[in-house]
């Protein structure tokens, strides 16, 4: 990789003067092509970042929008009694993409000069192999999944609860839309989650390229929005990797209020015991399938199950609204 530093002004033929083009790839041409096209870096790296993020988010919704609206697939639906209507999906749509342009695209504008400083390259070809940026992605995974699960313990707190996150917990029952459906200030205390790795990883190692990065808000915004489907599909990545959280973990979290507060892996709910109504409710649906029920009957059971389930979670999120900031306990 070119070792080249220059001032974020410098004309993009200038910072390619001693690229030898006939070496690269075709995504490397295509990468200097656009620098090449703006030819202004700072701009460049914002607009790429901002329209992959648009272009993956909203991509990746479209299929569950479809499959919302398929009655064949409700056989995998979560909680099979609530499909998101239009309304909902259109009035979700709306403050997503207010938190987008308000929130994220000065988030991503600072992001750059930011990582810069600790020496995150963005113009520079050739583009790290897949052998350096995999290792680099599942550590900030890791780190993501960690930050989150403790963040967002610090959301359900009452105070916060009641002024940010609850916002988010509109859906009992959440659709992909919804993964982004927050106020502006949790959407700036998560995402820090997703940005302060690569920072840390680039001010240690000095050995970062934003198309890692790439790779990185591409696969944990299909995380975020996969979680927030809503369906558990047998053949969902939950059911290769058993200590991937998928749709089936966060859902319950929306359902139940106070279990699985981690995005990606189940590791910090279970170490924390996190997660002990969510495996109390899933042992007690496992005894219904294997008791022989009819079809029927196992539906309404597990639709019992899971009106308990909500019931309880509205219950503890009124006892976490009504927080007595005086005492500093909690009263129901
Ligand atoms: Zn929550
Ligand atoms: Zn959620």
């Amino acid at each position: 990789m070119s070792n080249i530093t220059a001032p974020a002004y410098t004309s993009a033929s200038i910072l390619y003067a001693n690229t030898d083009f006939s070496k690269l790839s075709w995504l490397e041409t295509q990468w200097a092509a656009w620098y090449l096209w703006i030819d202004n870096p700072v701009i460049a790296t914002g607009l790429m970042s901002f329209l992959l993020h648009e272009i993956v988010y909203f991509g990746r919704c479209l299929p569950w929008i479809a499959v919302d609206a398929i009655p064949y697939f409700r056989r995998w639906k979560l909680q099979p009694t609530k499909i998101p209507t239009a309304k909902e999906q259109w009035d979700c749509t709306k403050q997503v993409l207010f938190n987008h342009f308000t929130t994220e695209l000065p988030a991503i504008w600072l992001f750059h000069p930011m990582a810069e400083l600790f020496g995150l390259t963005t113009w520079q070809v050739p583009l790290p192999s897949w052998q350096t940026y995999v290792p680099q992605v599942l550590i900030f995974f890791v780190f993501e999944d960690i930050f989150h699960f403790y963040a967002h313990q610090a959301l359900h707190w009452g105070p916060l609860y009641k002024h940010i996150h609850k916002i988010h917990h509109k859906y009992p029952a959440p659709f992909g839309l919804a993964a982004e459906y927050a106020h502006p200030a949790e959407v700036f205390i998560l995402g820090a989650g997703t940005i302060i790795g690569p920072i840390l990883y680039c001010a240690i190692t000095g050995n970062l390229h934003i198309f890692t990065m790439y790779v990185w808000i591409t696969l944990r915004l299909f995380q975020a929005v996969d979680a927030h489907s809503g369906y558990d599909f047998p053949w969902s990545l939950q059911h290769i990797l058993p200590f991937w959280a998928g749709a089936d973990h966060h859902d319950f979290h929306h359902m139940a209020f106070n279990n699985n507060f981690a995005t990606s892996f189940r590791w910090c709910d279970r170490i924390a015991g996190t997660d002990d109504r969510y495996l109390a409710y899933k042992a007690r649906v496992a005894a219904a399938k294997k008791a022989g029920l009819s079809m029927k009957e196992l539906k309404d059971l597990e639709i019992k199950l899971m009106d308990e389930a909500e019931k309880e979670g509205l219950e503890a999120e009124k006892v976490c609204e009504n927080y007595n900031y005086g005492s500093k306990t909690k009263v129901a």
